[in-house]
């Protein structure tokens, strides 16, 4: 029996027609599931509207209903956000997925909500042009959804987040009006940034239609190198030592632990160790340049040298060619797939001042194991902007579920150092219903009382992606 109130289902159709809606089992189950199965949902109808119009209609019409609405883009998110319960309608924005316009001369990219990633910096590359949001799920996840999680990735160190990479946003609002706020201003100081209020909403605040990107210069030259380094200490001073010596040049700073290294080579099929040196810490460093005449390669040579010279590495390769670097690249991207091979996984996405992140690592990993004898440590990430996936694999005796009984008394510990650093329960992939009660947790009183405030007012009853951040 439906949850549904009657009439709802034959108003929306009548409004998208038979490709904007659907109530079939099969294609709700795929959009209902939560790909690490800790949040089953539970909607039992899906839209797909084609234009802003139609979504605006569709929230209005769920409005006058009282029922509430879950914005879904690729269904890549780590926190359930993008979830619905039994009373609650799926709005997937897949079907808006055009690009509106490439502009040469401003630097900007106008594109629908449910374009996805990939797609756009395709089309930006054929231009020219450098979308530089890069993530391992750029070939599904959607802008809309990048956006509504601010979401991090590859690049952050010197590109920033979605945040820095948007210019302007349309989005439809929980009553069912269009706040038409793209634009490709640099520089609008006229009162509250409302796009800044949208990205990183996660969907609870309005509904986001369009957007308007920074783009950049295509890089002309790429450099990549994979080291082995003593300790996270040695690879913050590398890190540093790297930023003065390329000038910024660095699009990616990421540090892996050697548990999370042999994984991935040992797991994935077609992987090749990049060093014949056995070390518990690796660090992969890529330079990129727009600059025609860069060498980057004596650049990265230069500074592998320097860094060896004075001990903060022990051994280093730099890529030879595109299948190289690609084979470095798929054993970083590749390591959240191969610890599912090593039994349960518990997760943290934390972030602290980069300096910091030497301590994170030691008490976190000193506190897990006194918690857990036996857990092994896999930490890993993109410790250029101090952000660490923070995992950890289960005893090898362990069973499983077991194991993950220990989810959040794990988390706990781990949050507590990471609150003790000045750091944040959640660098990149947001709060939404996985972290909620974390959110309560460390956050100021203030802060929880503009949180409210804010969603109270934009969305006073609750009717967008209800129970997400608060
Ligand atoms: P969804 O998962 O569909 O939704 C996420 C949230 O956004 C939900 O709350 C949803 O309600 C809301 N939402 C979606 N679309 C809209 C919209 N149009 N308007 C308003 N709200 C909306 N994340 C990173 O930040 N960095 C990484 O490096 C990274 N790597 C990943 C690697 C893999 C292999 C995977 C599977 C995920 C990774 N993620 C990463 C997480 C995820 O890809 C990102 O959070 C992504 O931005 C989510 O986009 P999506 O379209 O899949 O959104």
């Amino acid at each position: 029996m439906s949850h549904l109130p009657d009439g709802v289902i034959d108003e929306l159709q009548t409004l998208l027609g038979p490709k904007g809606i659907s109530t079939d089992a099969d294609i709700l189950a795929s959009h209902n599931a939560e790909a690490r199965g800790k949040f089953e949902g539970k909607a039992e109808i899906i839209l797909f509207p084609a234009s802003t119009e139609e979504v605006a209609k569709s929230v209005a019409i769920c409005a006058a209903h009282d029922i509430a609405i879950v914005p879904q883009g690729g269904n890549t998110g780590r926190c359930g956000g993008a979830v619905a319960g039994p009373r609650q309608v799926l709005l997937n924005l897949k079907r808006m997925n055009r690009i509106i316009e490439i502009d040469d001369r401003d630097f900007t990219a106008t594109v629908e909500a449910g374009a996805i990633l990939q797609t756009i910096q395709d089309a930006c590359a054929k231009h020219d042009l450098l979308f530089p949001l890069s993530l391992g799920a750029e070939g599904t996840c959607q802008i809309g959804g990048n956006l509504a999680t601010n979401a991090g990735g590859l690049n952050v160190i010197r590109y920033g987040n979605a945040r820095e990479l948007c210019l302007g946003l349309e989005v439809v609002l929980p009553d069912g009006s269009i706040w038409n706020g793209l634009s490709k201003l640099r520089k609008d100081n006229t009162g509250y940034d409302l796009r800044d209020l949208f990205i990183g909403a996660e969907g609870t605040l309005g509904i986001i239609t369009k957007a308007t990107l920074k783009l950049f210069a295509q890089p002309q030259h790429v450099a990549t190198a994979w080291l082995a380094v003593p300790s996270p200490a040695c690879a913050i001073d590398l890190l540093a030592l790297a930023r003065r010596h390329t000038g910024d040049g660095i699009a990616a700073f990421e540090l892996i632990s050697g548990f999370a290294h042999d994984m991935s080579v040992t797991y994935l099929k077609g992987l090749t160790r990049p060093l014949a040196t056995q070390t518990d810490w690796h660090v992969l460093i890529e330079l990129t340049s727009s600059r025609p005449n860069d060498d980057l390669q004596t650049l990265l040579v230069d500074l592998l040298s320097n860094a060896v010279e004075i001990g903060l590495a022990t051994d280093a390769t730099i890529a030879q060619s595109e299948k190289q670097r690609a084979n470095l690249w798929a054993i970083r991207e590749g390591i959240p797939e191969a610890q599912g091979f090593e039994g349960g996984s518990i997760k943290h996405d934390v972030s602290v001042p980069v300096s910091k992140v030497p301590d994170l690592l030691d008490r976190g990993i000193t506190a897990a194991s006194a918690l857990i004898p036996g857990i092994r440590p896999c930490p890993f990430g993109h410790v250029g902007d101090g952000n660490i996936h923070f995992n950890f694999s289960q005893p090898v005796q362990m069973e499983k579920s077991d194991y993950l009984a220990r989810w959040e008394s794990l988390n706990s510990v781990i949050h507590d150092i990471v609150a003790d650093l000045g750091g944040s329960i959640s660098a990149e992939h947001g709060i939404g219903q996985l972290k909620r009660d974390e959110l309560a947790r460390y956050a100021s009183a203030e802060k929880m009382k503009l949180l409210h405030a804010i969603k109270d007012a934009i969305d006073p009853d609750h009717r967008l992606n209800p129970g997400k951040i608060v």
